[in-house]
This record gives C-alpha cells, structure tokens and sequence, in this order.
C-alpha cells in the first residue's frame, strides 16, 4: 500500500541535543517545521548566564541551524519545573523571561508546569501563566511524569484560575488516563511518543481510533535521552497502515498544532510554503555550518543520515 505524502510538524523536540543527521533524516521524512521548547538540560544549571546564552541559542543559532536543512525551526520560552526549585536562581531567570518570550519565533510559553509539584514549581508556574497572558502568547504545558493524573488535573485548574482560555493551553505528555479530562475541559492534548517507554506508536493509533484527531497532537519530545526524532513520521505511517484516514493524520501530525500555535501570530504555513530553498552559503555570526557536504550536494537525504558512503572521506 503507498501511504500519501503528508508533511509533518514536530510540534515538541529539544533539537540543541540532537545531531545533523536527524535534521537531514526529519527533513527527508517530511517534517516541515520543529517547536523546541525550553526545557532543562540535564546537568542543573548554577547560574542565570548559562539560561540566557540557552534562550539565545533556541532563538538564535538552532533556528539558523534548522534552516540550513530545510526546516523551520520555532521554540517556547520558559522556566522549566525542575529548576523551578532553585529558587534564587528562578528569580533571576524570571525576569529574563520578557527579553527573550518576545522574539521572533516564539510560539507560546513553555514548557511550564509541575514535576514534583512543589510549592516553589506553582509559585514560578503561575508567574509565568500571567506572562502568557501579558505577552498574549499560548501555553505549553508539561505535565509531571510521576502522579500525572492529579498532576495533570492540577495544571487544567491553575490555568483556568489564571483565566486563561483552554483553546490557547497546549497539555502535554499526555496518556490513557489522562486524555479523556484533557478534551473534555477544551485544551490541546498532545502524546509524546517515546520509543520503547511511555505512550508508544501502537497506543497512539487505539486513541486516535478511540478519540478520533480533534485537539489531539503528536510528538517525539526527542533529547538527549533514549527518544526518536522520527516519532511523528512513523506515528504516522503506523496511523495509515491502521486505516486511520490520510485527513486525520494529517489533523494529528501538522494541523493542530499548527493551529494550536499559530494563535501566537509566530507561525504559519507560509513560513515553508513560501520559503527560498537553503542558502548554504548563509552564516550565523560569520560561522557556516555545511562545510560544502551539505543538502546543497545533493538534498537532505544525502546529508548523512541514510547510506554510510556519503560519510566516508575519500
Ligand atoms: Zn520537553
């Protein structure tokens, strides 16, 4: 059976831990554009400097990074959950927040919420659902790993205490238990679909057969940990084999979250329906990135990703 052609947005991935080869292999599969929110890294941060040279790279040289594969490269800005906790140092980032939630690029606020739903996250989470509301960008929640059910309810009623419209709240990391609550108050559910743990490819299928694709969102959240950069490809793929229809794949894996995001005014379809293809003479501060064995030899899928003989140095 041969599957339509459908381009795709991961609407949910950390790119700054990911190699060119999954640029070059996400852009050969169809995936258009990428939203990578702020997250924390792994190694705590010990000082304010290190997340401002963070939000400046997620708006600043990954974007020129992505570009240089063919993909549109957008982010969220926000003081992550677990760092929440150092609350000195979450002081200090607060109040860069501003400088960066308003450049361009910046679809929504984010990812913000609970992980181990401590009073200082809630604190710094409802800081930042006023800043959602002042720079009138949507939001991108994360919802905890552990206790997700309540953690996930909880979150729903914070935003709403704040006033802020379900339709502009992205809830993510979503599952089984939780998704019924999540469409049922009116926000955004999206699944993160992990490879071997979590919300897996064959899970995601049943709910979409179960829910049908309205508000409903697929990504990889792929980072530095065991995640697949393809996640919303092969979701896909999976989805048509499973005889969900080509319009709610589509609906799933590109359009709401199109829609989701948009509400920001940063995103559209033009961005790569009207792009220029790659300029790869382009620079970022007087730095190229292809060294001439880019897609400009030959495409994206002869960038690296694919055959061992196109990285083989003669
Ligand atoms: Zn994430």
């Amino acid at each position: 059976m041969t599957t339509p052609k459908l381009r795709y947005i991961d609407p949910h991935v950390h790119m700054v831990s990911r190699t060119t080869d999954d640029y070059a292999a996400m852009a050969a599969a169809g995936v258009v554009a990428v939203i990578e929110p702020a997250f924390w890294v792994g190694q705590p941060r010990t000082e304010v400097g290190t997340f401002k040279d963070y939000f400046a790279s997620l708006v600043g040289f990954e974007r020129f990074r992505a570009s240089q594969f063919g993909i549109k490269h957008y982010c969220t800005i926000g003081l992550n959950s677990k760092e929440a906790n150092n609350e000195a140092l979450a002081e200090e980032v607060i109040e860069l927040l501003p400088r960066f939630a308003g450049k361009e690029g910046v679809v929504a606020i984010g990812e913000i919420g609970y992980d181990e739903m401590t009073k200082a996250e809630e604190k710094f989470f409802r800081v930042q659902l006023e800043l959602a509301k002042e720079m009138d960008l949507p939001v991108m929640i994360h919802t905890p790993h552990r206790n997700k059910k309540v953690g996930t309810s909880r979150s729903m009623d914070v935003c709403m205490e704040h006033g802020i419209p379900p339709a502009r709240v992205v809830i993510d990391h979503n599952n089984e238990e939780t998704c019924k609550e999540v469409l049922d108050r009116g926000f955004w559910c999206a699944f993160t679909i992990y490879p071997k743990t979590k919300m897996g490819n064959m899970r995601m299928v049943d709910l979409a057969r179960k829910y049908g694709s309205e508000r409903i969102i697929v990504d990889s959240s792929a980072d530095w940990g065991i995640s697949d950069p393809l996640a919303v490809p092969k979701t896909a793929n999976l989805m048509l084999e499973n005889g969900i229809s080509a319009a709610a794949v589509d609906a799933m894996c590109y359009r709401n979250a199109l829609l989701a995001y948009g509400q920001s005014g940063q995103i559209s379809e033009s961005d790569w329906l009207d792009a220029a293809t790659i300029d790869p003479k382009r620079e970022f501060e007087g730095n190229s990135l292809l060294r001439g064995g880019g897609p400009e030899t030959g495409g994206p899928e002869t960038a690296g990703q694919g055959s061992a003989d196109v990285r083989i140095i003669k």
